[in-house]
């Protein structure tokens, strides 16, 4: 039973503006008219004026709203529509998707949640105006629902149809923009394996075009019942629930989510205090997982990030770290990858073969009414977290073209069906991928067995390669940590206690790892320090030098900008405001860890190995091949193999390379054989 009568609650809204600061933000809404069009309280400031007018509120909306937007009118003294908007409910107050019941209709809700899917704005229809054909007046009809309601009968001359017949006038008529929405639950509050469950929702008038797939927002409204209709129009009684939106809070902060407190903060301080912070977190990363320490600091690392940077230009430079992990079959990335969307704040673990039409990206597709609409993919969910996305080299063709410049610019642009749309993916990648040919080659790079665009390697600050060979001791060692987590996972299931339990349970839990780094990613933004820079620098220059002694090129900018990253993460992790010689130190550690393991010719680390599979070295030779033939090409019109190889001879290329570098050439399309050992250019 609602406290109050309808009368009374118009008088308590009148009451609530004349007490509160409300009434003169309604004056300001007065001058900006018909720019601002929204009253838009606080729920908060309903209860401290009346608890009770405000729970009432809270089960009697429709009334409640529609009295208070008299009340305004009335107190402004103007016959102007200005809509009341309540937001911001307390925390404890929002509902999970998955809970809405019957109760709820008709109440007024909060959902917290991103929003997946919006469509274009579209004028809808509010109140129409129907010319009579017999005497030319307007009667003017409120519309509800989707379907077009026409009069019964013409207001002034009061003939019915179909004696006379009715035009809508669209001048006379009041449209308002509409757009629907679909909410879906916060990646992080589902509990273990759960499908994120979703929501539509219906926006209008100046709500309506706010909210862009991706979205972090929390919606109040009218929960309302819509009905169900079997082909044909038939009416059921089943019924589906949408939310008519009344207010928008849009989550302003990354990781709002995330609460942390005064003890928590006490408590993230005191661990950073320690010391050996990094390692403590690392090896709660995962522990079932044996070894893998690089490969677990690095993910560590990603979950803190650079700091993104905006030059004078307005270009941005990212602050995430992307890694992909490529291995034999077995080697636990997917188990990795799991895990570290779970762990990471903003998690996301998704395929590359993808289950959504969306995929990895975006895409405008058109939904039951017709109406293009935009769906977010992983990437964009993923919006200020992690992307984990397992088998990466088999996304579809055209997450391949668009995740270049979600790797780079970190925007994902849909241009289709005449949306135009930028949506954001502020995310780190965490990639894996699977040798194209089954298993690793050691003898081949390592670029030609993945399936994969050299742009796109090249794009990752790190990269993984985990190879499974067998090595007696090691495989001694893997064998007894899975075995030991076996055993120690049936104890735990007979809740028995033992020595080995604390070797599989994580050092730091989990809740509080997770806000630990909620609060690194939001407070701390380190510099780099003279000698971090300096160490950085000379890393490079020297590695860089290498060259004239081994002819490739072991590093190029892009790991030094890694490294920049690694090092910055690294400081974010120890809670400092600046990268200090440790963490450089750090970084280049990883980075010449990775380099050694993903790209070394014959014991030197070469970069272009990795992103191009063909070394600096053989890059070089391959140069002078390329010379001798177009020099023998210019005067022949063709080279032959023996001519070849006896040039290449004089300036000390043996006969093998020259021999292994035309074969690459001709697998590579770059010559052809016409023929048994003449070539020209293709
Ligand atoms: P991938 O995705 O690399 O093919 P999975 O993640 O599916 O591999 O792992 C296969 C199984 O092998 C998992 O059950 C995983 O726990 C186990 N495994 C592989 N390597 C390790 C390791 N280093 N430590 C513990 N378990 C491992
Ligand atoms: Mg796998």
């Amino acid at each position: 039973m609602m406290r109050y009568t309808e009368e009374e609650i118009k008088s308590l809204w009148l009451d609530f503006l004349s007490r509160t600061e409300y009434g003169l933000s309604l004056s300001r809404i007065m001058d900006e008219y018909p720019d601002e069009r929204s009253l838009v309280v606080k729920f908060g400031d309903m209860v401290e004026y009346n608890p009770n007018f405000a729970e009432d509120f809270l089960k009697y909306p429709e009334i409640y709203l529609s009295k208070g937007e008299e009340a305004i009118r009335e107190y402004i003294n103007e016959d102007i529509e200005i809509h009341l908007r309540v937001s911001t409910l307390p925390k404890d107050r929002r509902k999970d998707i998955r809970d809405l019941r019957s109760v709820h209709l008709g109440q007024f809700i909060s959902i917290e949640g991103i929003i997946r899917r919006a469509t274009e704005v579209r004028p809808k229809l509010k109140i129409g105006a129907f010319i009579c054909s017999d005497c030319g007046n307007i009667t003017y009809v409120f519309q509800e629902g989707t379907r077009l309601q026409q009069p019964a009968k013409c207001a002034h001359c009061g003939k019915s149809r179909p004696i006379v017949k009715f035009r809508l006038s669209i001048e006379k008529s009041i449209f308002v923009d509409t757009q629907r929405v679909e909410i879906q639950e916060n990646p992080e509050n589902l509990r273990g394996g759960e499908q994120p469950q979703r929501l539509s929702a219906y926006v209008e008038d100046d709500l309506a075009g706010i909210l862009v797939p991706g979205d972090r927002v929390v919606l109040n409204g009218i929960l309302r019942p819509r009905e169900r209709r079997l082909f044909g129009n038939v009416k059921t009684t089943e019924f589906d629930i949408f939310l008519d939106v009344v207010s928008i809070d849009k989550e302003k902060k990354e990781l709002e989510s995330i609460e942390i407190t005064e003890e928590d903060e006490e408590r993230i301080k005191e661990e950073a205090r320690k010391g050996d912070i990094i390692e403590r977190l690392r090896d709660t990363i995962a522990p079932t997982i044996y070894g893998m320490k690089v490969e677990k600091e690095a993910l560590l690392l990603q979950m803190f990030g650079g700091v993104p940077k905006k030059m004078k230009d307005g270009t941005r430079i990212r602050g995430d770290i992307h890694i992909l992990l490529v291995g034999d079959p077995g080697t636990a990335k997917s188990q990795l990858l799991q895990y570290m969307a779970q762990l990471a704040p903003r998690g996301i673990y998704t395929s590359g073969k993808g289950s959504s039409a969306a995929g990895l990206t975006a895409t405008a597709i058109k939904d039951e009414s017709g109406r293009w609409t935009l769906e977010a993919g992983a990437l964009v969910l993923a919006d200020m977290g992690l992307a984990a996305i397992d088998e990466i080299d088999k996304m579809s063709s055209t997450d391949r073209d668009s995740i270049y410049q979600a790797m780079e610019q970190q925007i994902i642009a849909v241009t289709k069906a005449g949306i135009y749309a930028t949506l954001m993916a502020r995310c780190s990648i965490l990639g894996a991928a699977n040798p194209k040919y089954g298993r690793f080659d050691p003898n081949r790079p390592l670029v030609e067995q993945i399936d994969l665009p050299t742009p796109l390697l090249s794009r990752f600050d790190v990269i993984f390669k985990i190879v499974d060979v067998p090595n007696p001791e090691k495989d001694r060692a893997l064998a007894k940590h899975i075995l030991n987590a076996h055993l120690v996972g049936e104890m735990l299931q007979l809740e028995e206690e033992n020595i080995l339990v604390e070797d599989y349970t994580p050092k730091i839990d989990l809740e509080f790892f997770r806000k630990y780094v909620a609060y690194a990613k939001r407070n701390i933004f380190p510099k780099l320090s003279d000698e971090a820079m300096s160490l950085l620098e000379k890393k490079y220059v020297e590695t860089r030098k290498l060259y004239e002694e081994t002819h490739a090129v072991a590093i190029t900018p892009r790991q030094l900008e890694a490294m920049i990253r690694l090092a910055e993460a690294s400081a974010r992790a120890r809670l400092s405001d600046v990268v200090t010689r440790e963490d450089a130190e750090r970084a280049i550690r990883i980075v010449e860890y990775f380099l050694k393991e993903a790209s070394t010719e014959g014991g030197i680390i070469d970069a272009d190995l990795l992103y191009t599979g063909i070394s600096s070295r053989q890059r070089s030779v391959m140069e002078k091949i390329d010379l001798i033939m177009r020099k023998l090409i210019d005067e022949k019109g063709f080279a032959q193999e023996d001519e070849i190889l006896e040039e290449a001879k004089k300036i000390g290329i043996e006969e093998m390379k020259a021999l292994r570098i035309l074969e690459k050439m001709h697998r590579e399309g770059l010559i052809r054989e016409v023929r048994n050992g003449v070539y020209k250019y293709v």
